[in-house]
């Protein structure tokens, strides 16, 4: 295991202005922190953060991130809090902290394509910081290493799995090469151990086939041919890992024998100019093999990946690949962003997330499939997504700006009926709460519970939005049939003789209306008179009286001020009834519009011309609005419609608008002679115990 100082030199060697206390603190942080936890090898669990640790300084990595990657566990696993981490390491290692904490809480469920695809968007739009994805792909990496002393095969197998699903492409998608390859081996080796021999013996084979190490005879052979030339060229060579070979040979469904390419070699030349001088050495030795040259130097790919690529027939049919690149061409290949970003490190540092995004942008364009193209459009749309999770770890997409409601109805539309309260990592917080990326919520839930009125305020998702308002419209009608169906039992009280059989049938034929229910609701909206009803159901019934109705409005209203005939519209912002103050309001090419002198939108009218009115002196009849606030419990509508008739006022309107734990809103258009009758109404509403108060709008 690295020691203290160890680390601490590392660090110092690539950057010499590292903060040293910072680097000590953490590492005796840590230490104290896992005390006596054991890893699944039986070493100290410390020795795991401080390996991650190790690994990133290969990378050279700043100091705080080497810190970040020393205390990863701390919060996830031991008693330490983001709190004290702060208060010790400041606010950005603790958002570091933070943010690698939130990464390890996934529980992966990579079961199918989509879910793998999902955790790794989501790991990409959570890490913000590069430098927390970092930390997590070195802490995956170590987890690897030491995969094998984990005792259960399934315990193996699901790790192995998760990291060739979601973590070895993350490494590849930011360019850590490196980490991606040693990642897909060792996973690769636990899913398919046979055929992880098979390869990595016929590899060994190969090697050293023909008498002596293959590869070293090429390499030499090629550093010849280009020192001769005057190139002092590096040469490495490789075959291609394992888990390459076997995938090609998956796809290709072909035999490792029929494989081109497992030899690879890299010559590193001094300049760039040398890379040319060692191509052209190289086809005039060997044929080139057709449709395998590539100059990515001239035109480097546009994450700013340069090399030239070609591949040669070498002796024995053998055909190889060779990459020929500089030195600075070779870094930057090698260690990805990371690499790109130490190089920059003293003129900009990209700690921002938007520089991340626009690295990580940069890294996409160089998308060259349609398939990886979707891909990076698909990850503009991280900006405005969120990613949450159930309480049993199963990932929920968000919009930015989503609630607990949002998340509620996105599980399961009874969940988010059903919804009263939610705790978002633990503690209980307000349904209107946004949810943060990486929260885990839960949602707290009553079956007595229906969807409120209130919830349209703050859901964001159509799916929420969709449900709450199908419910409270299903439930206005129930309430309104119910209201109809009491209205209707007094109707029929009042007829003068038992009701027929069919009678009901017979009124409906009689109405025109379709059904029962439209009946009720008919009466409940008022489109219908209590008289109309009873004749209907027994004609005669009504008598002379009741059909003597309220006269219709236009005929009864007159208005002083206007010339007769000239229409006008009693205004439906303020109702205005005789008695109240009105003023006309000429608009052009349209008639007069009538409101009280307090309403609003007389202010705002500025393209119309004032006419003084008052009403006529046989006015009556106008309809006033009012809103009343009535006690949330059965019956309470009924009650009011009661008190309304009892005052000699029709209800033409009804419209509930507000419901909250104990009362609702009724917004009720009521027909009345003058203001006077409305101040009666409202007179005899207030009197009611149902009713909390009563208001004209
Ligand atoms: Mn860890």
């Amino acid at each position: 295991m690295l020691r203290q100082y160890e680390l601490v030199d590392r660090v110092l060697s690539y950057d010499p202005n590292a903060n040293e206390a910072l680097l000590n603190r953490a590492y005796v942080f840590s230490v104290n922190a896992h005390g006596t936890q054991k890893r699944a090898s039986g070493d100290p669990y410390f020795s795991h953060p401080i390996e991650v640790a190790g690994i990133l300084t290969e990378l050279h990595l700043d100091d705080e991130t080497i810190a970040t990657a020393i205390l990863h566990d701390t919060v996830e696993d031991t008693v330490a809090t983001i709190e004290q981490i702060e208060h010790t390491f400041g606010a950005n290692v603790a958002r570091l902290v933070d943010g690698v904490t939130k990464l390890s809480r996934i529980e992966a469920q990579t079961e199918n394509e989509r879910a793998a695809e999902n955790l790794r968007k989501f790991l990409l739009a959570m890490s913000g910081d590069i430098r927390v994805l970092l930390v997590k792909l070195a802490d995956r990496l170590h987890n690897m290493r030491t995969l094998h002393h984990i005792a259960k095969p399934e315990k193996r197998r699901r790790i192995a799995k998760e990291t060739m699903d979601i973590y070895a492409p993350l490494a590849e998608r930011i360019g850590m090469y490196e980490f991606m390859k040693e990642m897909q081996t060792l996973a690769f080796a636990q899913l398919e151990p046979e055929a992880y021999e098979s390869i990595t013996r016929r590899l060994e084979q190969l090697k050293t086939g023909g008498g002596g190490d293959r590869i070293a005879k090429i390499g030499s052979g090629l550093k010849l041919l280009l020192s001769r030339h005057g190139v002092d060229a590096d040469i490495s060579g490789r075959e291609k890992h394992p888990y390459s070979i076997w995938k090609k040979m998956q796809e290709r469904h072909i035999s490792f024998e029929q494989l081109s390419d497992i030899m690879a070699f890299r010559a590193i030349v001094p300049t760039e100019e040398d890379c040319y001088i060692a191509l052209g050495h190289i086809h005039r030795r060997w044929p080139m093999v057709p449709g395998r040259f590539k100059d990515y130097i001239s035109t480097p790919k546009r994450n700013g990946y340069r090399s030239l690529h070609t591949s040669v027939i070498h002796a024995d049919n053998t055909r190889v690949e060779i990459q020929i690149r500089t030195e600075d061409m070779h870094e930057e290949a090698e260690l990805g962003l990371a690499a790109h970003w130490a190089y920059k490190q003293d003129k900009v540092k990209p700690e921002t997330q938007v520089s991340w995004i626009r690295d990580l942008v940069e890294i996409l364009d160089t998308a060259e499939s349609p398939e990886e193209l979707l891909e990076h459009t698909k990850m503009a749309m991280y900006a405005d997504r969120i990613f949450a999770f159930t309480p049993k770890g199963e990932l929920i997409q968000l919009p930015k700006g989503a609630t607990p409601i949002d998340f509620a109805y996105a599980v399961h539309t009874d969940l988010g009926d059903q919804a009263v309260g939610a705790k978002i990592n633990g503690r209980v917080v307000q349904l209107r709460t946004p949810i943060d990326n990486g929260d885990q919520v839960q949602i707290l839930r009553s079956r007595a519970q229906e969807p409120q009125p209130a919830w349209l305020n703050f859901a964001i998702t159509g799916k929420a939005l969709a449900a709450i308002r199908r419910h409270l419209r299903q439930k206005e009608r129930d309430e309104t049939q119910a209201l109809g169906r009491k209205i209707y039992d007094e109707i029929v009280q009042r007829l003068p003789a038992t009701m027929a059989a069919d009678a009901q049938g017979a009124a409906l034929q009689r109405l025109k209306i379709a059904d029962e229910a439209a009946l009720m609701e008919a009466i409940a909206r008022r489109r219908i008179t209590d008289a109309q009803v009873m004749e209907a159901l027994m004609p005669g019934s009504a008598g002379a009286e009741a059909l003597r109705a309220l006269p219709p409005q236009s005929s009864a209203i007159s208005i002083r001020g206007l010339t007769p005939g000239v229409a006008f519209d009693l205004a439906e912002c303020c109702h205005p009834v005789p008695g109240d103050r009105i003023v006309g309001l000429r608009r052009p090419d349209a008639g007069i519009e009538v409101h009280t002198i307090d309403c609003p939108v007389l202010a705002a009218a500025d393209d119309a011309d004032w006419v003084d009115l008052s009403w006529g002196e046989k006015t009556e009849g106008a309809v006033g609005r009012i809103s009343v606030e009535v006690k949330n419990e059965p019956g309470a509508l009924g009650t009011i419609a009661t008190i309304i008739g009892a005052q000699k006022a029709n209800i033409v309107n009804l419209r509930l608008d507000n419901r909250d734990a104990g009362f609702h809103t009724n917004t009720i258009d009521v027909e009345v002679h003058d203001v006077q009758h409305l101040v009666r109404v409202i007179a005899a509403l207030r009197a009611a115990d149902a009713v909390n108060d009563v208001e004209r709008v």
